[in-house]
C-alpha cells in the first residue's frame, strides 16, 4: 500500500505555509524536497565522523572512507552497474556531461566528428558539446520531434554517418515529460557502433533504471533531484569507455604517481575524481536512494503515473488550456499556458496561493523555439504530491484565469 500521508511526514518542509497558505510544492523537476533521513545524515556525519577520506590511517578517516565507498556501492546497486569502478561521483548531471564531453572530444574525437543530441535537451546537454565544438571542430546534429513531443526515430536513424562518434540524449524531458525510448535508441546507435550517453536527471527519481538492461554507455544524474543533497551527482560509464577517456581534472586523488616529468593516473573510478570528494554528500545521497528503494521505484512510478493522468485530465477541463507534451509515455511534468496569460504572471499569482510552479524556458531554449513560444508554466510532481494538491492547482489556475478575463 502506497501511504502518501506517511511519506509526507518524512518531509518537514511540506507542512510549512507560504503567504499564510499551505505550501503546495510542484517544482520537483527543478529540485526535490529532502526527507529527514537525508538531512539528518548530513549533520550526523559532520558531528560524529567527519574526516577526509582515502589514505587516512586514523579511525575517523577510515570510517568516513567506508561510508563514502559504501555509498558508491549503494549507487551501483540502485542503477545495477556491473562494478563500483563504473560509478564516478561528480557535482551533478551538468558536471557529468561536461566531463564526458571534454574527455570524449579531447581524447577520442577529430575535427568533423559528430555528436547527435535531441531538440528537447536541457542546456546542460547542449552547451558542453558546443564548447567542445569550438575547441575541436566537432559537429552537433539534432533529432527532431513531432507535435506530441515524441522524437522522430526515422529522422534519428538518418542522422548517423561515418563520422558519428556519440549520441547524447535525455531519458525524460524536463519540459514535456516525454519518456524517450532510450533502450531502442541505444540499440539503434550500437548497431552502428556508436556509444550513447543518457541524461537521467529527470528519469532517475521517477522510474526504475537499470543501466545494464538499457545497455547505456554513460548514464548521468543529480542527487538533488532524487531527494538527495545538492552538490553531488553521478556519472555511470562502462569500464571500457571510462578506461579509454583521458582524465577531466587534475589534482589529488586522481593520480598514482607524480613526478615533474610524468604523472600516472589512478584506477577507476578515482581517475575522474580529482580533489576531496563530497563524502558527506555521497552518504546523504545513499540515504536518499535507500529511502526511495524502501518505498519501491515501481510503486513510485505507478503512483506518479496515476497523479499525472489525473492532472492531465483535470487540467484539460480548464478553458484556454494549452499543454505542451502529450507523448504516450509521459512522466509527471506538465508544461502549459492558458489563453494569453503570460507564464510569469500565472506563476507569480499561483505563488500567492501557496503553489510553487516554475515559469520560463526551463533551460531548454531550442525547444522553446521549436514550440514557437518563449516559455511555459511547469508543474512537476514527486512521490509526496497528492490529488488534493492537483485539485488546488486546478482551482488556482481557474482563479488566475478569471482575473485576466
Ligand atoms: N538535464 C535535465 C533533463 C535537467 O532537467 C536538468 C536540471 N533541470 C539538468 C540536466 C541539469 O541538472 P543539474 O543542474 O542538477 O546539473
Amino acid at each position: 500500500m502506497y501511504d502518501v500521508s506517511k511519506i509526507r511526514e518524512d518531509f518537514p518542509i511540506l507542512s510549512r505555509t507560504v503567504y499564510g497558505k499551505p505550501l503546495i510544492y510542484l517544482d520537483n523537476a527543478a529540485t526535490t524536497q529532502k526527507p529527514r533521513q537525508v538531512v539528518e545524515s548530513i549533520s550526523d556525519e559532520y558531528y560524529s565522523v567527519n574526516a577526509n577520506v582515502h589514505r587516512g590511517v586514523h579511525f575517523l578517516s577510515q570510517q568516513a572512507t567506508e561510508l563514502h565507498e559504501g555509498s558508491r556501492e549503494t549507487v551501483r546497486r540502485f542503477i545495477n552497474a556491473r562494478s563500483v569502478s563504473e560509478v564516478v561521483f561528480t557535482r551533478g548531471t551538468t558536471e557529468s556531461i561536461n566531463l564526458v564531453a571534454s574527455s570524449f572530444a579531447g581524447g577520442l574525437m577529430k575535427p568533423g566528428d559528430e555528436v547527435i543530441v535531441s531538440v528537447m535537451e536541457h542546456h546542460s546537454n547542449i552547451v558542453p558539446w558546443q564548447l567542445q565544438a569550438e575547441r575541436f571542430g566537432i559537429v552537433l546534429k539534432v533529432i527532431p520531434m513531432d507535435e506530441k513531443g515524441e522524437l522522430l526515430l526515422d529522422e534519428y536513424e538518418k542522422l548517423f554517418s561515418e563520422r558519428t562518434r556519440l549520441v547524447s540524449v535525455t531519458h525524460v524531458s524536463n519540459v514535456l515529460g516525454t519518456v524517450n525510448p532510450v533502450k531502442r535508441m541505444i540499440g539503434m546507435a550500437h548497431a552502428k557502433g556508436v556509444p550513447v550517453l543518457i541524461d537521467g536527471a529527470q528519469s532517475i527519481p521517477h522510474i526504475p533504471v537499470d543501466v545494464q538492461e538499457l545497455d547505456a554507455d554513460f548514464y548521468v544524474f543529480s542527487g538533488h533531484k532524487i531527494y538527495g543533497p545538492t552538490g553531488i551527482g553521478v556519472l555511470y560509464g562502462k569500464e571500457k569507455w571510462l578506461d579509454r577517456l583521458p582524465p577531466y581534472q587534475g589534482g589529488g586523488e586522481m593520480i598514482q604517481k607524480v613526478t615533474f616529468e610524468k604523472t600516472t593516473f589512478n584506477e577507476l573510478p578515482f581517475k575522474f575524481e580529482a580533489g576531496t570528494p563530497d563524502y558527506i554528500g555521497s552518504t546523504a545521497l545513499a540515504k536518499a536512494l535507500d529511502y526511495v528503494s524502501a518505498i519501491g521505484m515501481e510503486q513510485i512510478a505507478e503512483y506518479e503515473h496515476g497523479l499525472t493522468r489525473y492532472a492531465m485530465s483535470r487540467m484539460k477541463e480548464i478553458k484556454g488550456m494549452r499543454i505542451f507534451g502529450e507523448a504516450e509515455q509521459k512522466s509527471g511534468v506538465i508544461s502549459f499556458l492558458v489563453g494569453n496569460i503570460h507564464h510569469f504572471d500565472m506563476g507569480t499569482l499561483l505563488d500567492r496561493l501557496g503553489i510553487a510552479v516554475r515559469t520560463g524556458h526551463h533551460c531548454a531554449e531550442p525547444l522553446m523555439h521549436r514550440l514557437g513560444i518563449e516559455g511555459t508554466v511547469r508543474a512537476s510532481f514527486a512521490l509526496y504530491n497528492t490529488k488534493e494538491e492537483i485539485d488546488t492547482l486546478v482551482s488556482g489556475i481557474e482563479r488566475v484565469s478569471r482575473m485576466f478575463c
